[in-house]
């Protein structure tokens, strides 16, 4: 009974490897990227950027959190963010703080991640 379940689950992953194997020599599957630059849309490259989401949070001392704070540009307008209201997250068992900030112009949104370094 268990060798049978066992026996299930092995074909299911030896299915699996070998489709994956074989799609890395020729592709079958559309790639995460083509399907991007076939909608228009600007390549991702590997995820977010440093800050940009939890994953990538920055880890800083006070005082480099303040020159981050400082040195915020909006993408679009390139003019200096206004700061917001911090916020914080949990995040994988770590405490995150997330500096709000907000365009003047565009009224635009960014949120930068950050860890604050314990020295
Ligand atoms: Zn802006």
């Amino acid at each position: 009974m268990i060798w049978t379940v066992l026996g299930t689950i092995g074909v299911v992953i030896a299915t699996v490897l070998a489709g994956l194997w074989v799609d890395r020599r020729i592709p079958l599957l559309p790639r995460k990227e083509d399907l991007q630059l076939a909608a228009g849309q600007q390549p991702l490259l590997p995820g977010f950027g440093a800050g940009e989401a939890p994953a990538t949070a920055i880890e800083a001392s006070i005082g480099e959190i303040e020159r981050l704070r400082r040195k915020q540009r909006c993408p679009t307008c390139k003019v200096a963010l206004d700061s917001a209201a911090d916020d914080s997250v949990e995040h994988e068992g770590t405490h995150l703080k997330i500096l709000r900030f907000t365009c003047p112009r565009c009224r635009g949104l960014r949120s930068v991640y950050v860890r604050e370094a314990t020295t």
